[in-house]
């Protein structure tokens, strides 16, 4: 399966400096700053450096030193904003869209972390 990234999406251009984040974590590998439009209380979004499309791209074509980096950032960020619950936090939620039905906008792999309140149910039932 080929993928096929464009450089100029948003997270690309937040990537190489070119529109500015509220960043609260960066590894070597990783960054992970506030999403513009909040749905929670808390809401952060953890992108890759590299560039990869969706999921489960990083998956297939991700080194495992870009892995392990990416999890461990999701962790480090859950644990530093207080909602991790095996350190007495109350919660998250995380979320990676990938593809047409799951209504990805931002066509650079991310994981969104949703907390700070009780979250509901995973789904709700779409519009007809
Ligand atoms: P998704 O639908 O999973 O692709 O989510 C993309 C997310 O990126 C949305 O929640 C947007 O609010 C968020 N977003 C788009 N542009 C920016 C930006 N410049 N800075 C931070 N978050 C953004």
């Amino acid at each position: 399966m080929a993928y096929d990234y464009d450089p100029q999406n948003v997270f690309a251009r937040i990537l190489r400096g070119e529109i500015p984040n509220e960043t609260v974590l960066e590894t070597e590998h990783s960054l992970a700053f506030h999403d513009i439009r909040g749905q929670a209380p808390l809401h952060i979004l953890v992108i890759p450096k590299g560039p990869y499309v969706n999921f489960d791209h990083f998956a297939a074509e991700a080194s495992a030193e870009e892995i392990v980096d990416f999890n461990k950032a999701v962790a480090r960020v859950t644990a530093e904003l207080g909602v991790t619950p095996g350190e007495g936090g109350a919660g998250y939620r995380l979320i990676a869209n990938s593809g047409d039905n799951s209504h990805q906008e931002v066509p650079h792999m991310h994981f969104h972390i949703l907390g700070g309140r009780p979250l509901g149910r995973l789904l709700v039932a779409p519009a007809d």
